[in-house]
């Protein structure tokens, strides 16, 4: 029997810490795990999950439109936010529940309170004293803020899926996911939505096919980007907010959404009494098996910054648990994580840029095909769909895929598995399509773009 009331010791019940505290027990191990909100985290409570569901919600009213050209006739329609948001917060205690069973059934024991760190075998949970052979600490991340006046008035991602009622007009403030898909999810539920991202496009570190092309699908949808804009103040109205701009114009709204970038939880844990390394930014520094710089302790999740997705952090957590407690030396492959942004139309990703892909393969091949989906046809949408391969022209592998249109995630899940498996462009080309749809464009793809060299050429 250990010295210590615990094996392991988790401090944080979200995506990472569930996962890595109910597959370690059910090695073996004796764990405590401490959440001092409600089970699941971000991913459950103000992030993935939620967000998902306002997707869905912001869909209808396009697809109501679009119904009259297949002979239906809707009819008036209505949407109430208040439904929207009660029938949201039903289906995520039902999540909360089922993760208080999850941990109930794998023997963890559940504190719900705050935990911080004492010593490297002490936690302190909302002011009782355990000890722990290990400690994992799985605290996630935090929306970032600007120190603007009027800052008092802004929401983040984390108000967002509580308020009371649905704005009529908002400005959503970034240029990464989740300014993109509030933007989208916004302008779905026919509030009046501006965009502004500081740069002169969004979605940095995105293709550079998908990033104009998202931009040119959003302002059909009646998004108002504004790129090169930040803001400067907020000042509440009798009518709402006046939100002033670095160009000197003023917008006036009633939501000011901030979504600038999340930073990792590690404020007041006591990392830095016991010697935990953190990094610039206020991640937790940690090595391949997720050890801080103190043997005891462990980090995993957007806590480490390195890639804040949930399935990652699900995936370092096993990584942790096989390795901790089945003896194994398991490695996180950080390489071809598919991604989806659920913007309007959504992005699917895997692999490479083509940028990165050129830098790393020099000689590519890029595959590009753009089209109207079969849906519009009928419907009068004017939509249009992207799919785009990037082949290393010496290997004939596929090193990119993009994707934007409808159902994006859900197809680049399967392209994902065929770049783990290290698929050819000649294994797609032998891969019969399935018709009709948009994704067999991927297997027929038979002409690769002309070089940017001959392009200039021309
Ligand atoms: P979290 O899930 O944040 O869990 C950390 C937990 O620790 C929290 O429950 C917190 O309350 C608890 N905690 C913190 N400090 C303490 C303490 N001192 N004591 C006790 N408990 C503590 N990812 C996707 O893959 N797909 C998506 O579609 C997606 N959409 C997103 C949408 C939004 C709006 C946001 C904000 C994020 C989204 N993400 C998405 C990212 C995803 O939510 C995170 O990557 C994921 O939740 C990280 O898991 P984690 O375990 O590291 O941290
Ligand atoms: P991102 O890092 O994706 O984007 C941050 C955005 O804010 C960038 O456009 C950035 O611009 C901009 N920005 C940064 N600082 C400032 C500033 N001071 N003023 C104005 N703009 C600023 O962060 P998000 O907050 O959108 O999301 C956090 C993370 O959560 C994501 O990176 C992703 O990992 C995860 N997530 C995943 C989702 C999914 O899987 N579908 C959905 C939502 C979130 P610049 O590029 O110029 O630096």
């Amino acid at each position: 029997m250990s010295q210590y009331d615990f094996d392991l010791f988790v401090i944080g019940a979200g995506s990472g810490g569930v996962r890595a505290a109910r597959m370690s027990a059910t090695m073996g191990a004796r764990v405590g795990i401490a959440e001092d909100w409600n089970l699941g985290g971000t991913c459950v409570n103000v992030g993935c999950v939620p967000k998902k569901l306002f997707v869905y919600a912001s869909h209808f009213r396009e697809e109501f439109h679009e119904a009259a050209g297949f002979g239906w006739s809707v009819g008036d329609s209505q949407f109430d936010w208040k439904t929207l948001i009660a029938n949201k917060n039903t289906e995520i205690s039902r999540l909360n529940g089922v993760y208080e069973r999850l941990l109930d059934g794998a023997g963890v024991e559940l504190f719900r309170a705050r935990a911080s760190i004492v010593d490297p075998h002490t936690v302190d949970v909302g002011g009782k004293q355990v000890t722990a052979e290990r400690i994992l600490i799985a605290t996630g991340g935090w929306p970032n803020m600007d120190d603007i006046p009027g800052k008092e008035h802004i929401t983040t991602s984390n108000e967002v899926f509580f308020l009371e009622d649905l704005p009529k007009r908002a400005i959503v403030v970034g240029g990464g996911y989740i300014a993109v898909e509030f933007a989208g999810i916004l302008n779905g539920l026919g509030v009046e939505t501006v965009q502004a991202y500081r740069g002169s496009l969004f979605l940095r570190g995105f293709d550079d096919d998908v990033r104009p092309f998202l931009r040119d699908e959003m302002i059909k949808k009646g998004v108002d980007l504004r790129f090169n804009t930040t803001i400067t103040s907020i000042e509440k109205t009798e009518s709402g907010l006046k939100v002033a701009l670095n160009d000197g114009g003023v917008i006036e709204t009633d939501l000011v959404l901030y979504a600038i970038g999340r930073s990792p939880k590690t404020a007041n844990l006591g990392l830095e009494e016991v010697g935990v390394e953190l990094s610039g930014k206020g991640a937790i520094k940690v090595n391949e098996d997720f050890q801080t710089s103190v043997p005891s302790i462990y980090a995993l999740g957007d806590v480490i910054d390195r890639v804040a997705l949930t399935p990652v952090a699900i995936a370092e957590g096993m990584v942790f648990s096989h390795n901790t407690y089945k003896g194994e030396s398991r490695k996180m492959d950080y390489r071809d994580i598919p991604t989806a942004v659920f913007s309007q139309p959504s992005i699917g990703t895997v692999g490479l840029t083509e940028a990165q892909a050129r830098e790393e393969y020099g000689e590519v091949d890029i595959y590009r095909s753009e089209f109207r989906p079969m849906k519009h046809t009928l419907s009068g949408g004017e939509e249009r769909t992207l799919i785009k391969m990037i082949v290393d022209r010496a290997s004939d592998r596929v090193v990119g895929f993009h994707m934007v249109g409808p159902d994006a995630g859900e197809i680049t899940q399967g392209i994902g598995v065929a770049f783990k498996a290290g698929a050819t462009k000649a294994d797609f080309d032998a891969t019969i399509g399935i018709h009709p749809t948009s994704a067999e464009e991927f297997v027929t793809m038979r002409e690769p773009a002309p070089q940017p060299e001959a392009q200039a050429a021309e």
